[in-house]
């Protein structure tokens, strides 16, 4: 069994993941935590696990943006759950490379902090150094209990170092100085004042538009990584450049050979600078996972969703987590037959959508 649950986390990412046999040896990988309301969501999922299976085999915090850790630092805050992990990955200010270290950044980094007090295995697969590709190897791999193999797409070394500079301000801006209160405006619900306009233009002509490419140092730190389980394979990005991404593609398969995936969840919640024709090229893909309520950044967009339509194999499966004014637009039927692709929503009073794979059977399932 293999199940992926696209938690609601605001405008950020919260990914369950659970595989295995569901009447005993089952693992799970929780990748990033959401907003810091994203918690809540979370704690319940984590109490109604019976004690003694409040396990995670792992722990990605793809990188330092509020989005994706204010509700890890939210979990950590909470002693009652008992909760454990294998592995935590997750790249600090240490892992950036080599320079001295001032005194304030170590004060302000909570997170590191934490995960040093509590002992908890932190970069263990790594020997406790970065969680980053190794461009001298084709590719980098790690075993996980249970059989889940992960290969890492990103970040590289100097996508790392290239963060150092620009960490304080990064740290302040996810909220993690202890001198911060929890993530305030990242919890902000979707602006409807600015609701694109209709109707759609020509979705061909759309996906050509021109895109500036993602230049948020912290999104290219993002830890990405393809998860293989029992012939499955599902690209988790995080909010990774796409040329990073693309780079590992081509450094697996310098033969020119896609990248065959059954899932993606695209980077940065359908932004049009990371989700690039050149990337969707290179891989063969029928599902893709687009997490997102639309706030701040107004994700996804339309040009990014036109490319995964256009450019996403034959009639794709576009999974939302969020019915919201910019993803309903992709809900009209006409609109899905004329370009043969399917868009899933969760339940009305779901709190995220689940894709099932149990012997090539799908599902959508409220969680
Ligand atoms: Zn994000």
């Amino acid at each position: 069994m293999l199940r992926v649950e696209m938690i609601q986390a605001g405008q950020g990412d919260c990914i369950w993941i659970e595989y295995g046999e569901e009447s005993g040896d089952l693992h799970r990988i929780l990748i990033d935590g959401g907003v810091s309301g994203t918690y809540k969501t979370v704690k319940k999922r984590i109490e109604a696990l019976p004690a003694d299976q409040r396990h995670f085999d792992l722990l990605v915090i793809t990188h330092i943006d509020g989005d994706h850790i204010a509700g890890i630092l939210k979990l950590f805050e909470e002693k009652s759950l008992s909760i454990s992990f294998d592995d935590i990955w997750f790249n600090a200010y240490r892992h950036l490379g080599r320079v001295s270290r001032s005194k304030s950044i170590r004060q302000a980094e909570k997170l590191s902090n934490y995960l040093e007090q509590a002992s908890l295995n932190w970069n263990k697969a790594f020997n406790g150094k970065a969680v980053c590709v190794d461009k001298r190897k084709k590719s980098t791999v790690v075993t996980l209990s249970g059989g889940m193999e992960i290969t890492l797409y990103s970040p590289t070394k100097k996508a790392l170092s290239d963060l150092k500079p620009d960490w304080t301000k990064a740290i302040i801006k996810a909220g993690i100085s202890p001198f911060l209160r929890a993530f305030e405006t990242e919890t902000a619900e979707p602006d409807e004042a600015v609701m694109p306009a209709l109707p759609l233009p020509d979705l061909k002509v759309l996906a050509e538009s021109r895109s500036d490419k993602d230049s948020s140092l912290t999104n290219g730190s993002s830890i990405a990584f393809v998860a293989g389980y029992e012939g499955k394979k599902m690209l988790f990005s995080g909010d990774a450049h796409a040329d990073i991404l693309l780079n590992s593609i081509k450094r697996e398969h310098p033969d020119c050979e896609p990248l065959y995936l059954d899932l993606f969840k695209v980077p940065h919640h359908g932004s049009d600078g990371n989700v690039t024709k050149k990337l969707l090229e290179r891989i063969r893909c029928s599902r893709y996972l687009v997490s997102t309520n639309g706030a701040q950044h107004h994700h996804p967009d339309r040009v990014a969703m036109a490319r995964l339509i256009c450019y996403g194999g034959h009639q794709p499966d576009i999974y939302f987590n969020y019915l919201s004014a910019y993803t309903e637009v992709w809900r009209d039927a006409r609109l899905q037959k004329q370009y043969r692709f399917t868009a899933h929503y969760p339940q009305e009073d779901a709190e995220g959508i689940s894709i099932v794979f149990n012997n090539e059977k799908t599902e959508n399932k409220k969680i």
